[in-house]
């Protein structure tokens, strides 16, 4: 095994997605903490002088004010490297929240028990299916009333349409939350709130051992009923479903009484795969070549109006980076100098030098990067698979001085280009529309148009439900779709033909009558 292999090998590469709430931010530190990456939980968001703020990155974060802290961690846990990626919600849910799950090799689902699958889980396990990638699930909070056990797995079975295999089983739950069976080592794993990584764990072998009814004469019984449903009713865990993404272990605990925390971390290590090959148009790019290969999922700006930099984050696919080398970005041809790149590090080291498949690095850029750029050591490569999102969310833009018309088209080609919204012109040659999927996109917008181009805008709301990007292989009835639907439809920044539906009836209503046009809800990068 070359060196490069062994690195690719050890490399775990994941996504953490919930809906807000379901406890991400709370288990992200866990994670951090059992992994020994931080010393003890609550550090993570703890900013300046925080345990886990040493990378260069934090550096270029407090000089530049940009705050993405947490947004990529990387840490060690039984010689493995693991990637952690965060997928923003709240307020600041985007397309990039899409896009960073092009980036991972799985993901890890956090569901509040109390609740059930939730809007956002549904959105992001729908991109993660786009690419069939692995789930590992969390189901949370189970030191709180929570819902039927069974139940939940229906749910996540039926509204996220994966099957499911618990790995755990909870043995009550609330004030009367007792542990958790292990269903693949035939152990209960004892409930003791706040245990750190270095804690004994108290274990009892085995279902029927008569300690369990001397210890939780109450909850025994029922779990032991349950499990002989579940071993009916759901699937035995099996790794090839897991790796297709078709089937999801699930894990139950309480990430706030770090209970479960270890399970989720070695079903990480031991099942989630390293770095795969990559699509990249001319041929697909194995992890383990030697020469270094990346492309862009994510682009972040600086709002402050003084320093205008922005990060690229590149996704590793190949060979080794090292600090000071030169690689080529493919789309301008331009050789790039690695000196000022930077890395994750959830640990309290000094900078890194090396990056293998799997890693994340930054790159600070003055706009002439965009989402889905391919950067290699100078074979032409384009890596596919990173696609903008049909948006969710329409505005129409208007400029208060007419004059300056040219710097807002100007602006909006660039920001669109670089993703951070989508810019739609109608083709009847009305106001340019803004689509997005967070409302979080329209103020970086307004703002940026305001400090990089002079322009003040006005966006307006308006009745556009959905778009879907239209084509057809036939050129003829193409054209006859544009004459037809003149009004509804318009072209992306990469010129795209895409429908604009006022509603979802609307959508199927047209769908029905061209059956012979095919509308995507994403479009690859041009
Ligand atoms: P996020 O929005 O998904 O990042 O969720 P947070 O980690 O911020 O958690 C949301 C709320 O749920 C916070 O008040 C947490 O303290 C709480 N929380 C997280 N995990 C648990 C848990 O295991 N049990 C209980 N009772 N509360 C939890």
């Amino acid at each position: 095994m070359t060196d490069i292999a062994r690195e690719v090998a050890s490399r775990r590469t994941f996504a953490i997605i919930s809906h807000p709430d379901a406890g991400k931010t709370t288990l992200t530190e866990k994670l951090l903490y059992f992994s020994g990456a931080i010393q003890s939980a609550g550090t993570v968001k703890g900013k300046k002088g925080g345990k886990f703020a040493a990378s260069d990155w934090m550096e270029i974060e407090k000089q530049r004010g940009i705050s993405v802290a947490s947004s990529v961690m990387q840490f060690e846990y039984r010689d493995h490297m693991v990637n952690l990626l965060d997928t923003p919600g709240h307020q600041d849910f985007s397309e990039d929240t899409y896009r960073v799950l092009t980036a991972v090799d799985s993901a890890l689902m956090v569901i509040d028990a109390a609740k059930g699958v939730e809007e956002q889980t549904i959105k992001l396990l729908n991109v993660c299916r786009l690419r069939n990638t692995p789930i590992v699930t969390f189901m949370n909070k189970y030191d709180r009333e929570v819902r039927d056990n069974l139940e939940l797995l229906d749910e996540v079975e039926n509204v996220l349409k994966i099957r499911c295999a618990p790995v755990t089983w909870p043995i009550g739950m609330g004030k009367t939350f007792r542990g958790v069976y292990h269903i693949l080592r035939d152990e209960v794993i004892i409930f003791t709130p706040g245990q750190g990584p270095l804690d004994e764990v108290e274990i009892i072998k085995g279902l029927d051992n008569p300690r369990l009814d001397e210890l939780f004469p109450l909850e025994i019984g029922n779990t032991r009923m349950e499990l002989e449903l579940v071993q009916g009713a759901s699937h035995p865990f099996d790794l090839d479903d897991f790796l297709a993404g078709t089937l999801t272990p699930v894990f139950f605990g309480s990430a706030i009484n770090n209970f479960g925390v270890r399970e989720i971390l070695n079903a990480l290590v031991d099942w989630a795969p390293p770095p795969g090959e990559r699509d990249a148009t001319v041929r697909a790019v194995n992890p383990n070549e030697e020469k270094f290969s990346a492309f862009v999922f994510k682009i972040q700006a600086n709002m402050d109006p003084k320093h205008r930099d922005r990060i690229a984050f590149l996704r590793v696919c190949s060979g080794r980076f090292e600090r000071g080398m030169k690689f080529k970005h493919l789309r301008l041809g331009r050789d790039i100098a690695a000196n000022s790149v930077v890395t994750f590090m959830a640990q309290g080291r000094e900078q890194i030098e090396e990056a293998f498949a799997g890693d994340i690095i930054g790159l600070p850029n003055h706009g002439n990067i965009q989402i889905g750029d391919s950067f290699s050591e100078g074979e032409v490569l384009s890596f596919t698979g990173i696609p903008y999102f049909a948006p969710e969310l329409f505005r129409v833009v208007r400029i208060k001085n007419p004059l300056k018309l040219k710097q807002l088209q100007k602006g909006l080609q660039q920001l669109g280009e670089e993703g951070a919204v989508q810019v739609f012109k109608p083709l009847n040659g009305g106001d340019l529309i803004l689509g997005a999927v967070g409302v979080l996109q329209f103020e970086v917008v307004a703002s940026r148009l305001l400090n990089e181009y002079g322009v003040e805008a006005i966006f307006e709301s308006t009745s556009i439900y959905t778009a879907r990007w239209v084509t057809c292989d036939d050129a003829r009835m193409l054209a006859d779709f544009e004459k037809n639907l003149v009004n509804n439809l318009s072209r992306d920044a990469a010129d795209s033909l895409a429908y604009l539906a006022s509603s979802r009836v609307n959508l199927e209503l047209i769908q029905e009558r061209w059956p012979k046009l095919q509308f995507h809800a994403t479009r690859e990068h041009a």
